[in-house]
């Protein structure tokens, strides 16, 4: 009897000085995957256990270091990854008993860095944000629950007694914007973790004041409003993605589209009236910094998506004073598809392909800010599919469609780095 409780003592004590040492469990780097935004880089560690972790930046050279103790890291995760954004390269070494992770850096950035716990979807993972050119990384705010869907509202413009631009041979930009609406919708909806509500399906006029109500109510985190406009110089051609500016419109070509759009609102017969645009202004003012930015990421993505599928007008994402814009607090995002008074456009945007591929490139860039974006939701769906283009370099793909170069090897059975322009890469 007394010997069983001293041997229960014993026990007791050894499990006491072994605990600390069990808590250090060795947490191992499962993958890596960057994201380079307008106004962030991202990199997401996958890691098997929490991590104790330390993050500093040094300067001359610039670099960011991420101590992890008790790490492990197979250094062929981080090979792939060249010239992501600010990031030259990565490196890792050996350090005490665990390990040091390097990001070498093209200029000195502010960086942060957050763990998140585990879900269903995914396992413990270390965030660390770049800032970029004097902007901070942005603060994590809360992450809306794994599980949760991430609504898309999928906003057709004109409608109804307002056909929008008409092309020269009498296309009505209200009939193709809904015909991509519902393209675009069906695809989202078939990717699980993404749900598309249309703010207009049907050949009617939806107010501004019904637009933003109905995606509120649908409690959406995106805004996407499709338009296909005319410019007064029939040459004019090409994509375009605006989102509301802070500081007036970007371009010659922002402000007048800007101006059409805001006057089919009145020309429809709803408009904001000066109390609303109060409420409105302060709406956006309570919410833009933070939506702005978000909205510059998202426009981004659909800009280089629909820049693979032709011509983008101008030089990158503008901005402008849209009223559709103004007063929603979430991230929202004007896409011109094409110049409906261009005649060449005008023939494509009535091709059912041509339309299919919009809706496409839309998917795709709003699946890969998601993905970037809300790492607590894993999307399903059928994996993605990418058609390699010159030049192309798989670190290059891996970061456009947030994911890692060895998912992308493991996906498509790739021994080293060198692809092949014509071959299609499936997006793990
Ligand atoms: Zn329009």
């Amino acid at each position: 009897m007394i010997d069983r409780r001293v041997s229960f003592l014993a026990i007791i004590l050894l499990w006491m000085i072994l605990a600390p040492g069990v808590a250090l469990a060795t947490t191992v780097v499962e993958d890596v995957r960057t994201w380079d935004g307008p106004t962030h880089t991202r990199i997401v560690f996958d890691l098997s256990a929490s991590p104790d972790h330390r993050l500093f930046t040094l300067e001359e050279p610039d670099r960011a270091v991420i101590d992890l103790s008790a790490g492990r890291i197979d250094p062929a995760l981080v090979e792939g990854i060249r010239d992501a954004g600010p990031i030259r390269r990565i490196r890792t070494g050996r350090r005490d008993e665990g390990i040091r992770i390097v990001l070498d850096l093209d200029r000195a950035l502010e960086a942060r860095a957050f763990t998140m716990a585990p879900n269903e979807n995914r396992g413990h993972r270390l965030v660390v944000d770049l800032g970029k050119d004097g902007e901070k990384p942005p603060v994590r705010t809360a992450e809306r629950g794994g599980s949760e869907p991430f609504v898309v509202a999928i906003d057709a413009g004109h409608g109804g007694r307002d056909p929008g631009a008409v092309g020269a041979a009498g296309t009505h930009e209200k009939d193709i914007v809904l015909t991509v609406a519902r393209k675009f919708a069906d695809r989202i909806n078939a990717i699980s973790g993404l749900e598309a509500v249309l703010v207009r399906d049907g050949d009617y006029y939806v107010g501004l004041r019904d637009r933003t109500r109905k995606a509120r109510e649908a409690g959406a985190d995106l805004f996407v409003s499709l338009h296909a406009d005319a410019f007064h110089d029939r040459n004019v051609r090409g994509s375009s993605v605006f989102v509301l500016s802070r500081n007036g419109a970007s371009s010659e070509m922002a402000r007048m589209l800007a101006r059409t759009e805001n006057q089919a609102h009145h020309i429809g017969g709803v408009s904001l009236s000066d109390k609303d645009e109060q409420v409105a202004s302060v709406l956006v003012d309570l919410s833009r910094a933070h939506t702005v930015e978000e909205s510059l990421d998202v426009a981004d993505v659909l800009l280089a998506e629909l820049g693979s599928l032709g011509e983008v007008h101008g030089s990158g994402v503008e901005q402008a004073g849209f009223a559709v814009l103004k007063s929603l607090d979430m991230p929202s995002v004007l896409v011109e598809l094409a110049f409906i008074s261009n005649p060449a456009e005008e023939r494509r945007l009535n091709s059912a392909d041509y339309q299919d591929q919009l809706a496409r490139g839309l998917t795709q860039g709003t699946r890969s800010y998601v993905a970037a974006t809300r790492p607590t939701l894993a999307l399903g769906g059928e994996a993605d599919q990418y058609k390699v283009r010159q030049g192309d370099t798989l670190s290059a793909i891996a970061q456009r469609h947030a994911t890692s170069v060895g998912a992308l090897r493991r996906a498509n059975e790739l021994g080293g780095d060198t692809i092949v322009a014509g071959r299609t890469l499936r997006i793990p």
